[in-house]
């Protein structure tokens, strides 16, 4: 079997993503800070995207899930009980000369790895960002930026059954920021220190975790696939004992062939009761759940997919990214699945002649009520189309002059450049068929195969 290699370099993606706007390094007329990440215009639209697919297909989809939002800032004993406060933390090693932290585990030799100086004993570094709530700064008022979105799913698990009144097997969704003071970061927004989780804590009956485990590993697996991730970039890797994490019993990841390589893209866990069972013991709170059909009570085993939503956007833009040949020059696009990508249309009037500009803006100001559309009139029609290929727009509506008079447009394809006139009473349900899947460029009834113009 040969080595898969990764479809792109880090750089040329850093790069693209920098210079149309979906990434820009954090405070950067400051120098940046590091591992800190600001998404532009177009990357904030791409995260809305991953983040309301995976909503759609967990939550909205699905009738044994409900959402949650809980606070970044959560009482300090919920550490304690998770086990975040005690084990949450590297072995780290500091030079004496020049002051840099390495974890123990990652040096190799005796000395320091940047200037070869000497070394501290290894010592215990939490990883949990700490800050104080409200305006004394003591130890009494200490709290921490949450480093899972998990636990504050845990601590309201008997609200929710109380409220949502959801029987088991049923689970519980949540998105949003967590925190981690890792030491070593990088790889662009892979590993960052600011982060967002979007996580499901699915609450099933003991005995029957085992099933519901290769349920989600399977069902996971496949969101991605549908969101137009190649499978060859992605594999399963399960956990050897030895690499569970303390509250798991089983634990896989799903890898991505990232552009360093395979890593972490989504872990899935099982949990077990760990994590009920330690809240009951710290707070005194009964989180005990009732069959009624049983009569039993006890405490519910829980399956955990946790993914990431930046090690998301990171592989949805590294599979999308693709250079083909294109007369003397490459051409660059984005082959982003139209949930997917950040704006879904672009309308472009072919001269800006105030008649046509005015035709065409109605055309956009029509289609912006049900997707996020860009109007472009600037440079020639050939670069306008490049520059909506290179950010992934699936499909770009060209209006010309004989528009005024047949009230057609033409509809332009992403990846085959193929292009479709359509009466502009059509526009609208056209492209939502094909942006919805539909097998691209069956001509729709009335349709005619048309050639707007030469592209440049
Ligand atoms: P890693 O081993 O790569 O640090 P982890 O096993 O600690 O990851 P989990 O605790 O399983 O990660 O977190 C679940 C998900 O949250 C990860 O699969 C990843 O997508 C995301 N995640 C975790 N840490 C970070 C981080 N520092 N930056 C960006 N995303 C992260």
């Amino acid at each position: 079997m040969t080595e898969a290699t990764p479809n792109v370099d880090m750089e040329k993606l850093v790069s693209l993503c920098r210079r149309r706007g979906f990434v820009f390094p954090s405070s950067e007329i400051y120098g940046g800070l590091s591992s800190s990440w600001d998404y532009g215009p177009l990357g904030v639209e791409l995260k809305r995207n991953i983040k309301e697919a995976w909503w759609r297909a967990v939550v909205r989809e699905r009738d044994d899930m409900v959402g949650l939002d809980t606070s970044i800032l959560m009482h300090p004993r919920v550490w304690a009980a998770s086990g975040h406060l005690e084990r949450m933390s590297d072995s780290l090693v500091e030079c004496k000369n020049c002051h840099l932290r390495w974890r123990a585990d990652e040096v190799k030799g005796e000395t320091c790895p940047s200037c070869d100086g000497e070394l501290t004993e290894s010592r215990q570094f939490n990883v949990m960002f700490k800050t104080f709530m409200g305006p004394v700064e003591e130890d009494a008022s200490v709290v921490y930026l949450r480093p899972e979105t998990a636990q504050g799913i845990f601590v309201n698990f008997q609200n929710v059954v109380n409220t949502a009144r959801k029987r088991l097997p049923f689970g519980i969704a949540q998105m949003g920021k967590s925190f981690r003071n890792e030491i070593t970061t990088g790889n662009f927004i892979f590993r960052s220190r600011e982060f967002e989780q979007m996580e499901i804590e699915f609450f099933v009956k003991p005995g029957t975790d085992g099933e519901w485990f290769r349920y989600w590993v399977e069902e996971r697996l496949k969101w991605y696939v549908d969101l137009g991730i190649r499978k060859e970039n992605l594999r399963l890797r399960p956990h050897g004992q030895e690499e569970l994490a303390h509250y798991a019993s089983m634990c896989s990841d799903v890898e991505y062939l990232f552009p360093m390589g395979w890593a972490e893209l989504e872990g899935i866990a099982n949990r077990g009761d760990y994590d009920l069972r330690q809240h009951t013991a710290i707070s005194g709170k009964s989180l005990e759940y009732y069959d009624d059909a049983t009569r039993e009570h006890f405490i519910p085993y829980v399956i955990e997919p946790s993914a990431g939503v930046d090690r998301s956007a990171l592989a949805f833009l590294a599979d999308a990214y693709t250079e083909e040949p294109d007369k003397d020059e490459v051409r660059v696009l984005l082959r982003f699945h139209p949930d997917i990508a950040p704006l879904k249309v672009a309308v472009l009037p072919l001269s800006r002649k105030e008649n046509l500009a005015a035709y065409a803006r109605d055309v956009y100001a029509d289609l912006r009520r049900e997707w996020r559309v860009e109007f472009d009139d600037t440079q020639s029609i050939g670069r306008r189309y490049r520059r909506q290929d290179e950010i992934g727009t699936p499909f770009c509506v060209t209006v010309d002059f004989q528009s005024l008079e047949d009230n057609r447009a033409t509809i332009r394809e992403r990846d085959t450049m193929n292009q479709i006139r359509v009466p502009i009473s059509e526009l609208k349900s056209t492209l939502s068929a094909k942006l919805g899947g539909e097998d691209l460029f069956v001509l729709p009834p009335g349709g005619e195969i048309w050639k707007v113009e030469k592209e440049d």
